[in-house]
């Protein structure tokens, strides 16, 4: 298919310094849970990227000395020689596509911990870390002389590892940034006070970079260049940085100031939404290449910021970890094949925690070296195999999707009168409409193949199971919300639960609501994701008085991984929901909750006409069992492959229903090893 003219746009080869981007699409800079601990699988999902047609993919931050130790967070490394092989893996997976590979220099200041290093923080002041307690020394006049050749001695490196940019990083609180910005730096010397002063470093920086690698490499500056969040100081602030250092670096990679924002979920952030925050960047930089990001997916969004001279370059992070074939699939008019983010920040929570990159929408993000998967091509089929899916969540219909590609011929049984399962039901709630997507890519994939068959309405028994006489059936029937109030906190029934009055969260996701007694509702929420929040929310939307108890210690508290909880607790708080943190609900019965805190034990009433409990789920996985439980009966209808996969085995994310169902049909008619997954051994 030829590319739609009005996207020739987005293909123009850009300058920057020293070499050409061969089109617009930018991945900038983004943790990925795997720097110097996972070189491979980085070198591999980085270079399925630039297959995928991204004409620049940069690397996670990449600190310069252990000064800025981000354990136990996996960073890049360009410490000292030994780091350079790591770092060449990932600019050749990348140069071998035609694109160019970036690395973004990074000291961390006083905001990390040095775990692992225990070198005493380095930053402008003493401050305290942002996570660990302790605080910075304050730099001196020597200290920055070493930190100079730190930064000169790491661009070094990164040209000689192959990179074909190199970034000076002075934005995310990070060190730079807090030289940059009057709010963090009180300093009386020439690196303090004045605009003139408080830049001083990182002109430094610029040209010093430039000079040891800039007769080969592109100099990038990531700094602020927009204000969402803060007052007309700061605008005025970020203006006067961007004039006075407009014309050093060869690229300008801007953010906002407000990280929450920046990589906002889609509950609370839409796509481009910096737009007018970093509209005037480009003019104020004197016409250096400028990218950003926006969490974009659609091409006419990403043609008319180029258009309107917002940006040189589509930045994205998140859209080309759901899709690194975003711009393949653009440039080739298969818009209709385009994975899109759904913006639920899972790939975040992943690094936040210290692990390897995963994604809901994409099975195979971080999985490339790991288990050899690629996002666009899988094996062929081995046989003529016949296979049956029962249940059309993400499990099922990824399932099904893979399967059909391989080429089986796919049964997909659903129960309901739509398929998605709990992304139809969920991405009905506040917020979430965009989780939708996890459906409609995998519909819309699946209607092209003439192999998939789909049947609604059809709610299966283990006889028909049995009479249909698939040779492989796979039970992707879900998980439903417990009632009883048994999850992490209670390990048996709580008082009061099975009578009239309780709800789970499938009852209000029901397409049916069901009447609700008035009077205010108490939402009990010992999941701690995003169920209970979004809950509540909708509740108060529709006029109800409602208290959220959470035995956590704010609402949404796993949400401080998807940078979601700082958001979930504000956007609450406006709504009026009134929280209880730190507390269980114990009881239920006459109108009223009783709410225990979980330090003391010490009981107290709420008045509630309802509750809701969200808690835990059970596998609905009562056909799985049943047919499983009567190998004979198996055998006799000739099924010689029965699997139970996603939430109906143990129920969890959509991101882990979608890679199951991708696993199940990877791993169909193949042998499956012990060990799931290649692991990265340091040579002993
Ligand atoms: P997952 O996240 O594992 O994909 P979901 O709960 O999203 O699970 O989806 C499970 C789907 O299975 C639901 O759409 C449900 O209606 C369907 N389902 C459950 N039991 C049956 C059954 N016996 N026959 C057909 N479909 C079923
Ligand atoms: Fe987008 Fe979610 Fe995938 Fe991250 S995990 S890229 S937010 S779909």
């Amino acid at each position: 298919m030829a590319r739609d003219a009005r996207y020739d746009i987005l293909f123009e080869p850009v300058r920057i310094g020293p070499v050409t981007a061969k089109n617009r699409f930018y991945q900038v800079p983004h943790c990925s849970g795997m720097g110097r601990a996972w070189p491979r699988a980085l070198a591999a999902m980085r270079g399925v990227k630039a297959e995928g047609g991204w004409a620049v993919v940069n690397t996670e931050y990449c600190s310069i000395h252990p000064s800025s130790d981000d354990t136990p967070y996996p960073v890049a490394t360009l410490w000292d020689e030994a780091d350079i092989k790591a770092n060449a893996l990932m600019a050749e997976a990348v140069h071998a596509h035609g694109a160019l590979a970036g690395v973004e220099l990074w000291h961390g200041g006083a905001y990390i911990g040095n775990l692992a290093s225990r070198e005493p923080l380095l930053d402008v002041l003493s401050r305290p870390s942002r996570i660990e307690p302790v605080q910075s020394r304050a730099m001196d006049r020597a200290d920055i002389a070493t930190l100079r050749r730190w930064h000169r001695d790491a661009a070094r490196r990164a040209r000689a590892a192959g990179f074909d940019i190199v970034y000076v990083y002075a934005a995310h609180n990070y060190l730079l940034h807090n030289f940059l910005s009057r709010a963090t730096n009180e300093r009386g010397d020439e690196y303090g006070g004045s605009l003139e002063n408080r830049t001083r470093i990182l002109r430094e920086l610029i040209a010093e970079t430039r000079e040891a690698a800039g007769d080969r490499c592109a100099v990038a500056l990531r700094i602020t260049g927009g204000c969402v969040g803060g007052g007309a100081l700061e605008a005025a602030e970020v203006r006067d940085t961007l004039e006075l250092l407009g014309p050093l670096p060869d690229l300008w990679d801007v953010v906002v100031d407000d990280y929450t924002f920046e990589m906002g979920s889609a509950r609370f952030v839409p796509e481009a939404a910096q737009e007018s925050a970093i509209a005037q960047v480009r003019q104020l930089v004197g016409g250096t290449p400028v990218v950003s990001v926006g969490r974009f997916t659609s091409p006419d969004t990403m043609a008319r910021l180029v258009r309107q001279g917002v940006l040189d370059f589509i930045g994205a992070a998140r859209p080309s970890i759901a899709d690194p074939f975003l711009p393949k699939k653009i440039e080739e008019g298969r818009l209709d094949e385009i994975r899109e983010c759904i913006g639920c920040n899972i790939c975040y929570a992943t690094n936040s925690r210290g692990a390897p990159i995963r994604c809901t929408q994409n099975p195979t993000m971080g999985e490339e070296w790991r288990r050899g998967w690629h996002p666009e091509r899988i094996p062929a089929k081995e046989s003529d195999t016949a296979v049956l899916i029962v249940g059309g969540g993400p499990a099922g219909l990824e399932a099904a999707r893979a399967l059909g590609q391989r080429g089986y011929r796919v049964t997909l049984a659903e129960a309901r009168a739509e398929l998605g399962g709990r992304v139809a039901l969920e991405s009905r709630l506040p917020g979430l409409a965009a989780w939708a997507r996890v459906r409609d890519y995998r519909l819309q994939r699946i209607r092209d193949m003439a192999n998939v068959s789909t049947y609604l309405d059809s709610r299966l028994g283990a006889a028909e199971v049995l009479e249909f006489g698939f040779a492989a059936v796979a039970l992707a029937t879900g998980a439903h919300w417990r009632r009883d109030g048994v999850g992490r906190y209670h390990r048996t029934p709580v008082r009061g639960f099975a009578g009239a009055g309780v709800y789970t969260p499938d009852d209000l996701m029901a397409p049916v609501l069901p009447e609700m007694p008035p009077g205010p509702v108490a939402v009990f929420d010992d999941d701690h994701y995003y169920m209970a929040a979004v809950l509540a929310e909708k509740l108060a939307a529709a006029g109800r008085a409602v208290t959220l108890v959470t035995t956590a210690g704010r609402a949404g508290a796993w949400g401080v991984y998807t940078e979601e909880d700082w958001r979930t607790n504000r956007r609450l708080i406006e709504l009026g929901v009134s929280l209880r943190t730190n507390a269980a609900v114990t009881g239920y019965g006459n109108g009223q909750v009783t709410a225990a805190c979980i330090f003391t034990g010490r009981e107290t009433a709420l008045e509630a006409a309802a509750l809701v409990t969200v808690t835990a789920r059970s596998p609905n996985d009562a056909l799985y069992q049943s047919l499983r439980a009567d190998p004979v009966a198996l055998e006799r209808a000739g099924i010689r492959t029965i699997a139970c996969i996603g939430d109906a085995l143990a129920p969890a994310l959509i991101a882990h229903a979608v890679h199951a169902g991708h696993r199940f049909a990877r791993a169909f008619d193949a042998e499956v090893p012990d060990i799931p997954s290649k692991r990265e051994m340091a040579p002993v």
